[in-house]
This record gives C-alpha cells, sequence and structure tokens, in this order.
C-alpha cells in the first residue's frame, strides 16, 4: 500500500498509479478525509517498496501481508475515521447505517400472485427489500431448480415479476446470480445480486458479479474459515465493487449426533467481521437453523451481536412453500420480530 503526503498533487498520484502500472499491478485509490492510499491489486513482492517510498508526494510505501487489503479495517482506517462501517445505499435504503436493515421473501419465486402477496405481506411487516431466487441452487438435480432454469423467457417473466413488486411496495429487489451466464440478464431487473453460499469460492463469478456495479450479498460458504470468507470477498473489491453486504448463513454442523439445526449459526462472526472489515454484515437465520420456531429467537441474537440487518425466508402460506417450507414464517411473525430487532439495535447502538 502507498500512503501519499497530505499535500501530494494530482500529478504526483497519477505519477505513482503509473509507476505501479508498470510493476504490473493494478490500483486502488481511496481519497479520504485525511488523505489519498493507494491499495495494490497483484503480488506486491515485485513493487520496489523502497524506490515507491522516495517518489514525490509519497509519505510511505509498505508491503501489506494479509490475503484481504481492499476490504480491511487497517486499510480505510487510513483515509477515514475508525471504527466507520461502509454505507451502501440502494434506492432510499442504507445497509450499514445506523439502523437495520431487512431483506424478506420467499426462498423461490414461484408465480407472479404468490409473490405479490408476499411482498405485500414483508412490507407491512417492515421489510426494505425484496428476496426471492429465480436461479435456485439445489443439492439434487430432481428437486424444483427455480423458474428461471426453464429457459431465458421463463427467467425473464419471473425477474420483472421482482421488479414490479418492488416498484408498487416501493423495496429494493434482490435475486441470486448461480452462474456467469446469467449476470447480464438479472442485473437488468434487481437492485441487489446475489451470491450464494456454494458459490463464494467462484472467483470468476465474483468477478462478473462485481462489475455489474451493483451492491453484492455475499454469503458465507457453509464450509469456509472467516478467513477465507473475507480474502474471497476481496475478489469483489479487486473489481472496483466495495459494495460488499457480507452474510452470515450458518456454517456445517459438528459430531455424530442429532444437531437439531440444518447449519450451525456463527455469530461470532458479525463482530468479527466488523473489527476485520470496514464492510456491513447481515444474518441469514433462516438457512442456519432450517426452523421456523427458532428464527425469531436467532434474529435477536443476530442484533444483539451487532448485525447490520437480517435476511428471512417468509410465506404467506409456509405450509405451500416449494423450496424450504420449514424455515418459512409468516408476515405477521415478520412484523413481531422486526418489531423487537429494532429495539435491540437501539440498545445495542448505544454502547
Ligand atoms: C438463499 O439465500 O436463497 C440460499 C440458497 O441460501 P444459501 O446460499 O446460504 O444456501
Ligand atoms: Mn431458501
Amino acid at each position: 500500500m502507498i500512503i501519499m503526503k497530505k499535500d501530494a498533487t494530482p500529478e504526483e498520484l497519477e505519477n505513482v498509479i503509473a509507476e505501479v502500472r508498470r510493476c504490473g499491478l493494478k490500483t486502488d485509490v481511496s481519497k479520504g478525509a485525511f488523505r489519498t492510499i493507494i491499495g495494490l491489486i497483484g503480488d506486491e513482492k515485485s513493487i520496489p517498496f523502497a524506490y515507491f517510498s522516495s517518489l514525490p508526494g509519497v509519505k510511505e510505501a509498505r508491503m501489506v501481508e494479509t490475503p484481504y487489503k481492499l476490504i480491511s479495517r487497517e486499510y480505510s482506517n487510513l483515509w477515514q475515521a475508525e471504527g466507520l462501517t461502509r454505507e451502501i445505499k440502494v434506492k432510499d435504503i442504507t445497509i450499514g447505517g445506523d439502523e437495520p436493515v431487512f431483506i424478506a421473501g420467499p426462498c423461490a419465486v414461484e408465480s407472479k400472485e404468490a409473490l405479490m402477496k408476499i411482498a405485500e405481506g414483508a412490507k407491512m411487516a417492515g421489510a426494505q427489500i425484496l428476496r426471492g431466487g429465480v436461479y435456485k441452487p439445489r443439492s439434487s438435480v430432481h428437486s424444483f431448480q427455480g423458474l428461471g432454469s426453464a429457459g431465458k423467457d421463463e427467467a425473464t417473466e419471473a425477474l420483472s415479476w421482482l421488479k414490479e413488486a418492488g416498484e408498487r411496495f416501493e423495496m429494493a429487489v434482490m435475486t441470486e446470480i448461480r452462474g456467469e451466464s446469467q449476470a447480464d440478464l438479472v442485473a437488468e431487473y434487481v437492485d441487489i445480486l446475489q451470491v450464494g453460499s456454494r458459490n463464494m469460492y467462484d472467483q470468476d463469478l465474483l468477478a462478473t458479479v462485481a462489475r455489474k456495479g451493483k451492491p453484492v450479498m455475499y454469503k458465507r460458504h457453509f464450509g469456509a474459515s472467516m478467513e477465507e470468507f473475507l480474502s474471497f470477498a476481496e475478489y469483489i473489491a479487486a473489481e472496483g465493487n466495495k459494495d460488499i453486504i457480507l452474510c452470515e448463513r450458518g456454517i456445517v454442523p459438528v459430531g455424530k449426533g442429532k444437531n437439531f439445526t440444518r447449519y450451525n449459526l456463527d455469530l461470532a462472526a458479525v463482530p468479527v467481521a466488523l473489527k476485520e472489515t470496514y464492510l456491513p454484515i447481515m444474518v441469514d437465520p433462516s438457512h442456519a437453523t432450517g426452523r421456523r420456531d427458532l428464527i425469531y429467537s436467532m434474529s435477536c441474537a443476530a442484533m444483539a451481536a451487532g448485525a447490520n440487518g437480517l435476511m428471512i425466508e417468509v410465506h404467506t402460506n409456509p405450509a405451500e412453500a416449494l423450496v424450504d417450507a420449514s424455515q418459512m414464517i409468516t408476515p405477521p411473525e415478520l412484523k413481531e420480530l422486526i418489531n423487537t430487532c429494532r429495539q435491540i439495535n437501539k440498545l445495542v447502538k448505544k454502547h
């Protein structure tokens, strides 16, 4: 990383950037309230730091060893006040601000009528963002794969319902991009692009999604350490897109007997991510537990841990949900949850 002097001129900055490019690396320039920092993207071993330290306008040039740099707290502390979380703006919603943000909706988009009903219920319950899978990642090829898997026309139709629901109920909308070939189409219709747990490690997909220039909801893989999760989030940032919403959704359970939940919700991921990075982090208690009777308590716990928001699967008729029926809650249940979580957030933020 290269720290510029406070009084460095634009020409001096340009010169340093050109020198970095000559060494075969890319740059990430952050102009903060305090000073300008040049993050280096690529192998820093080919950078002669002593030479860079001597260039006009440079205060300091040094190697950063961590696998994630551009999203790190260490990096943001150089150009903004300590402890600030990145505020990601979507429509009139701020993710990472003082108020928690709630994403709600069905696991899969099933029909226009069902989606509109759920959207209305989610909005009335206080959710600001509508979710719904058009391309579903499923463990079995014989299960329902989402309407989008039937073809481009079907995908376009389902995506247009999402967009329409967003407009009608004044919500932002989000859906998952399961593969690179879906990115262009999906990005035309939704406000936030979701990368699912199973694709956390797909660096080509991450780069493709990042280049769409929209906020990315990035879910932790159920077998990933925090270091891997954050290191792969860096692939999105390296494309110049820092609007990354991290999402903890549970990791694989341990031991031989029953664990009673689908995954283990790793709530320490929340304060860890908030210390290690300046990105907001949300929690998905629905996929983590797989049980509707546990959603309320784990949502409260996630808020207490400092989460910037929650993603909850909601259905007006849970028993009939085509995917993940066992973890769906209803809009009235969501309303109660959101009210409590807002109060918990106030208490937590005070301290
Ligand atoms: C989802 O949120 O729709 C989903 C499939 O979750 P995950 O990728 O965490 O399994
Ligand atoms: Mn689901």
